[in-house]
Formats: C-alpha cells, sequence, structure tokens
C-alpha cells in the first residue's frame, strides 16, 4: 500500500473512532446484540431496527473500543441502513475477506456492494495484524448475533 493511501485510511479510521456516527441507545429498536473482544477489550453493542421485508431501517450502536472497532461499527452502521439481512450477509462475508487479505472490491458486480466495500476498504490494513481482524469485524458479528436472536444475544470473539 503506498503510503498517502495509508495515511488517507489513517485519518478516515481516526475521524470515525473519535465522532463516531450513529452512536448511542436508540430510543425504539426491534433487535441488539453484545459483542466483546477479550482480546483487546472491545465491547459493543449493537440495536437494530428492521422492517417486517427484512430491511434493515436503523442501526446505531455503543460501547468502548478501540479507533479499529469503534470506526468499523460506525462505518458499518451507516452502510447496512436500507440493506436487507441477505445482502448484509454477503457484504460480511466479502468485508471478512477484504480483512484477512483475498478480496478486492473491484470484484463485484452489485454496485450497492462493491460501493459498501470501497468505503470499508480502509480497513484493510488489519490484514497485516491479524489480531486486528477481529476489532475490525466484532461489530459485524454482534449484528448477525442480533438478527439472529430474537432475545439479547452475546457473542465473544475465539
Ligand atoms: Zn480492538
Amino acid at each position: 500500500m503506498i503510503d498517502e493511501l495509508r495515511d488517507l485510511y489513517q485519518e478516515v479510521i481516526l475521524d470515525h473512532g473519535r465522532n463516531p456516527r450513529n452512536f448511542g441507545v436508540p430510543a425504539h429498536h426491534t433487535c441488539q446484540a453484545r459483542g466483546n473482544n477479550p482480546m483487546c477489550g472491545d465491547r459493543v453493542t449493537v440495536y437494530l431496527t428492521l422492517d417486517d421485508q427484512g430491511v434493515i431501517r436503523d442501526a446505531r450502536f455503543d460501547g468502548r473500543g478501540c479507533a479499529i472497532s469503534t470506526a468499523s461499527a460506525s462505518m458499518m452502521t451507516e452502510i447496512v441502513k436500507g440493506m436487507t439481512l441477505p445482502q448484509v450477509e454477503q457484504l460480511f462475508q466479502r468485508f471478512h475477506r477484504l480483512c484477512t487479505g483475498n478480496e478486492r472490491a473491484a470484484d463485484d458486480g452489485d454496485e450497492a456492494n462493491r460501493e459498501a466495500l470501497e468505503r470499508l476498504q480502509v480497513l484493510s490494513g488489519v490484514r497485516e495484524f491479524p489480531v486486528r481482524v477481529k476489532c475490525a469485524t466484532l461489530p459485524w458479528h454482534t449484528l448477525k448475533a442480533a438478527v439472529a436472536g430474537s432475545a439479547d444475544q452475546e457473542v465473544t470473539t475465539e
């Protein structure tokens, strides 16, 4: 990765880390889950509002974590709004591959998916630091747990 790009990515991560979007407990939500990454000490709770079509109408989070996990949660809550659950699942699989090193945003033909992945590219630097992959993916694992459970769910990274 060239230095200018690395600096830009770092800036985006720090911005989201300092000024997280969609942060705080919402007045209303339809499901939630807590995520815990003991390797780093990251804790996140994800709150979702799903409509009866299975579309995510609102996504928010709170908790405490490192800059990577906070930035990832912040970006995730922006990106998944308006997406269906299968779209989110597909995006998460691709994002996970992006973080572990063998995915390129340009590979996808689906426009919305490609745009989302391009935004998430700023987190791809974690591929050089395997421990950090869990920080970046924790909010996504937590979102999946929220969707999967009708009650309050907790997920812990291994
Ligand atoms: Zn972390």
